[in-house]
């Protein structure tokens, strides 16, 4: 059973602890993810509510491991971070992703392809080069990369030059789980981002409480005014839809759509158009 080490107890959740994995087996495996193909990227549509039309979709990491199962990002990206293996699995996803955008866009699907990347990714001093490589190989437009970055990675990497050395790459950033940090969006306008995604947690509560949906007005309103891009997390509500169209917010992404799946699934949505 997992014991207390260092400061990654709390990322031993329920779900490990359940499955009886160490610390030690679950770092070892994921080492070995990437060549036993246990890696995969699911997609998750991003939809643009005037055209009810995909506009884009997240990649987002699913391991299966042969014995344990499929363990979500959420357990073991800490841990890939922690160690470091985070720049050999962010350099897999993103590789498999640019690829897959590209055979979109072979296919007639022009889709904007996010990718999540952790601030040990952003500090790496090989990323641009890393970027640029992959974008070769795979032939895939820069333009319709997204990396999603998070308030903490922004402000912890204090390395601004590499958000502009990114942009000059053509590629669009924007800042992911929005409101759950702790800076403003005035602070935010320093930075060279293209959109923002209000957190999950914002959208949820905001049938029920008027401080929430209040928040997230201003948040919209401000981010339109500060030129930024504004997509809404976590969307599961016809409720929500209609009060985030309603303070100008299009582009939403959620179960209400579709969680995230397979490649070949999203081919079939892309054909068929998602029910709305
Ligand atoms: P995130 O980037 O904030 O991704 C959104 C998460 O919310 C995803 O969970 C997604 O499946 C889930 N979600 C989407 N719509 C809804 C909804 O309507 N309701 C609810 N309750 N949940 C929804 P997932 O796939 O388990 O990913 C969790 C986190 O793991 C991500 O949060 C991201 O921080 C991280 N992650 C996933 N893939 C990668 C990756 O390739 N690289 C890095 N660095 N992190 C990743
Ligand atoms: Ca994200
Ligand atoms: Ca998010
Ligand atoms: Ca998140």
């Amino acid at each position: 059973v997992a014991k207390e080490q260092g400061g990654t107890y709390h990322y031993f959740t329920k779900i490990l602890m359940e499955k009886n994995i160490e610390r030690s087996n679950l770092l070892n495996a994921l080492y070995q993810a990437i060549e036993r193909n246990e890696l995969d990227l699911h997609y998750q549509p991003k939809v643009d509510y005037r055209t009810k039309k995909i506009s884009g979709v997240e990649a987002l990491l699913r391991w299966n491991h042969s014995k344990w199962g499929n363990i979500p990002p959420d357990k073991f990206i800490p841990i890939a971070e922690e160690t470091g293996v985070i720049l050999k699995i962010g350099e897999w996803a993103l590789k498999r992703a640019a690829a897959q955008q590209r055979e979109w866009q072979d296919k007639g699907y022009q889709l904007n392809m996010a990718v999540n990347f952790s601030t040990r990714q952003i500090q790496d001093p090989r990323l641009v080069a890393t970027i640029e490589q992959i974008l070769d190989e795979t032939g895939m437009d820069p333009t319709y990369l997204e990396i999603e970055l998070t308030e903490h990675t922004l402000i912890q990497s204090q390395h601004i030059e590499k958000l502009h050395e990114l942009k000059r790459l053509g590629l669009r950033l924007s800042l992911d789980d929005f409101g759950t940090g702790y800076s403003s969006l005035s602070y935010i306008k320093d930075f060279p981002i293209d959109a923002i995604k209000i957190d999950r947690s914002f959208v949820d509560n905001m049938a029920h409480e008027p401080h929430t949906a209040a928040l997230n007005s201003t948040i919209i309103h401000l981010a339109k005014k500060l030129d930024y891009d504004v997509i809404a997390e976590g969307v599961e509500t016809k409720d929500q839809i209609d009060y985030l169209f309603k303070e100008g917010c299009y582009l939403m992404q959620g179960y209400y759509f579709s969680k995230a799946l397979p490649a070949c699934h999203v081919t079939k949505l892309l054909k068929l158009g998602i029910s709305s």
